[in-house]
């Protein structure tokens, strides 16, 4: 029987809570499928283990998880440390060494889910969006000199490199090719931005060419956000830098029903590296530790580490058992305007794997 070696790393705050959730329901999983099995490492890393540490995670922690087959993610993020250490001390340093450059999600309105958008109905939000996750406005290059005096300067450095572009351009187009609509939007922003951005855009009309089943067209930055909202139907797959992404995911997430649903993978396609698979939500300060955090969003992210496992069969009975679960309002937690809490959620998903395809 196979045996996959998952790394969890559940973080801090809601992080905890959805994770275990997650091991749990992939666990049923396994069970009910036969042909496979996980084990799981749990690493503690994150605020608590900074606390004690004076760092995120151990000196050689990449090396403990390089030749685990799958990540599985909860949330960097403490409410006593500054985000941008617990950002860059974990996730980050996770992300951009394993390179982990393509950070795909998807988004749709799941069965018995309300979408804020009125007359928005489930099959007309139907999108992926893949995010540069290595480079661009992430880059961390920049810095800060006299700190703290009135001459204070400090510069955050957009760095786009030609192989960075080309190789998220592809990756998006033959996603989008392998959707049904096979239909791309690249977004950009080379009206303002007049080096990188352009340099984007004209890397795009090169890798289009490689695509020729593929329809694609150039938005925006700030006229996608408007498009997502008016005409959601017209949107397929989409591709946009690390941090345009990042904004555009967030609202394609609100669009859908919640946060708490969203999905992610951060994916290195090559496989040199794992690739790492989390909920796109945050630790919730204002949630945790109430065990209300929903769970969804984990297992979708479960589903597309099944799927990056080549485990087709499996994957698509966790996404049937999520769809009916969410179908049903008792197991709404209370971010979809219901009263459920994380372990009825899981309890649901694990009775509907059970019950799955049988
Ligand atoms: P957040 O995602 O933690 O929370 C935003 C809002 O959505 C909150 O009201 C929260 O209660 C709600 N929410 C999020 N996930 C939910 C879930 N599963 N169920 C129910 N409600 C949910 O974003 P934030 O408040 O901006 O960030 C909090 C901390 O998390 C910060 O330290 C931030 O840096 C960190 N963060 C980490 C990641 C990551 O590691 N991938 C992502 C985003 C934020
Ligand atoms: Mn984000």
């Amino acid at each position: 029987m196979k045996t996959y070696k998952i790394a969890a790393i559940p973080g801090d705050g809601i992080g905890t809570e959805v994770i275990a959730a997650g091991v749990e329901a992939m666990n049923a999983l396994a069970k009910r499928d036969g042909s496979f099995s996980f084990t799981f490492d749990h690493f503690d890393w994150g605020g608590e283990y900074y606390k004690k540490h004076g760092r995120m995670m151990p000196e050689n922690g990449r090396d403990q998880i390089r030749h685990h087959d799958a990540i599985l993610f909860g949330s960097a993020g403490h409410p006593d440390i500054p985000d941008h250490i617990t950002l860059w001390g974990l996730r980050l340093a996770i992300c951009q060494p394993f390179d982990q450059y393509a950070n795909v999600r998807p988004t749709r309105i799941l069965p018995g889910i309300t979408s804020p958008l009125r007359h928005v109905k489930d099959k007309e939000l139907d999108w992926v969006i893949v995010r540069e996750n290595s480079e661009g406005e992430y880059a961390g290059v920049g810095g800060r000199v006299h700190q703290g005096s009135r001459l204070e300067a400090a510069t955050d450095v957009s760095m786009f490199t030609r192989v960075g572009v080309e190789r998220v351009m592809r990756f998006a187009f033959a996603l989008a090719r392998s959707r049904p609509r096979k239909l791309l939007t690249v977004v950009t922003k080379s009206n303002a931005q007049r080096h990188a951005m352009v340099m984007w855009d004209e890397i795009a009309v090169a890798v289009a060419k490689e695509f020729p089943d593929v329809t694609w067209d150039k938005m925006l930055v700030d006229a996608m956000t408007m498009r997502m909202v008016m005409r959601p139907q017209s949107i397929d797959t989409v591709v946009a830098t690390n941090l345009h992404a990042d904004i555009l995911s967030d609202l394609a997430a609100a669009l859908a029903g919640s946060l708490g649903i969203a999905p992610t993978g951060n994916i290195n396609p090559e496989r040199t590296f794992p690739s790492m698979f989390e909920p796109i939500h945050g630790s919730a300060f204002d949630i945790m530790g109430k065990g209300i955090a929903n769970p969804i969003g984990t297992f979708w992210s479960a589903v597309m580490l099944l799927e990056h496992l080549g485990e087709a069969k499996a994957a698509s009975r966790l996404m049937s058992a999520i769809e009916r679960v969410t179908a049903d309002p008792r197991f709404h937690t209370p971010d979809l305007g219901g009263r459920a809490r994380t372990a009825d959620v899981t309890a649901a998903i694990i009775d509907a794997i059970q019950g799955a395809n049988e």
